[in-house]
């Protein structure tokens, strides 16, 4: 079945030769898709508008042997009011960065990609900080690198309040008698715990409970899943960067 329809949010696009752009579609029937939207400038111009970074939309592929080629494209949804703020589209350009490095080509991951979706259309009214902590953690939760966040990763006793360690290298926390078992583990307070624990059984519709965080218990939860992240990764995440960059730009 060489003709293919199916959803997806346009995660990456760049130009392939003179003539045709190659475009990531993270799609719901088959995970992470290269698919070249072809030459002929008539196609790219009544395409163009549908292929817009992150964009949801309905595709028709023809799936060729390297590439899928797009045949049409049809916006559902563009998020335009969510996009036009600097804040939030560096948010999604982080959200699409991890989307991209994370998932190999053709793994379906349809949960991720409803997730996707929701975690940028709530960006217009979601604590900014908040809405990207609760996208990394449902992200690598589905992707299952899930922290251990309830007992010790090493010896499996139940965490005491108190002396704890976050172990990269482990995926979670570690007691204090363990923790000499991952020297580059650091000490993590009792209320990152918590919420961590908290964000990783809520859902997008209650995320509103979490707007009176105090600022340096996100920062705490923030650096810790940056760290994660960029070591699952195995390198620096650029869209990380971009959105410390626009923040402190727009904090001021
Ligand atoms: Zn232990």
């Amino acid at each position: 079945m060489p003709n293919i329809k199916t959803k997806g949010i346009v995660v990456a696009r760049r130009d392939f030769s003179e003539s045709d752009r190659l475009i990531w579609i993270f799609t719901e029937d088959f995970g992470l898709v290269q698919a070249l939207a072809r030459g002929a400038r008539k196609i790219l111009a009544r395409l163009n508008g549908h292929l817009e970074l992150a964009n949801l939309a309905k595709f028709h592929f023809y799936k060729g042997k390297t590439f899928y080629t797009i045949i049409d494209a049809q916006v559902i949804n563009n998020f335009s009011k969510v996009k036009n703020d600097l804040k939030n589209a560096s948010l999604i350009y982080h959200f699409l960065e991890l989307v991209k490095i994370f998932l190999p080509l053709g793994e379906k991951h349809p949960a991720v990609l409803g997730h996707l979706s929701d975690s940028i259309e709530i960006l217009g009214r979601q604590n900014h900080s908040v809405a990207k902590i609760f996208f990394e953690l449902q992200f690598v939760s589905e992707l299952g690198f899930k922290p251990e966040m309830h007992e010790c990763v090493i010896c499996q006793k139940r965490l005491a309040l108190g002396k704890n360690f976050f172990s990269f290298l482990q995926g979670g926390i570690l007691c204090s008698d363990c923790s000499v078992a991952d020297k580059s583990s650091f000490g993590v307070s009792d209320n990152c715990i918590k919420l961590i624990r908290w964000i990783a059984i809520e859902n997008i519709s209650t995320l509103k409970k979490l707007e009176n965080i105090p600022d340096n218990l996100i920062q705490e939860t923030d650096r810790i899943l940056e760290g994660y992240l960029e070591f699952l990764a195995e390198r620096k995440l650029v869209g990380q960067d971009f959105v410390k960059k626009v923040k402190r730009l727009s904090d001021g």
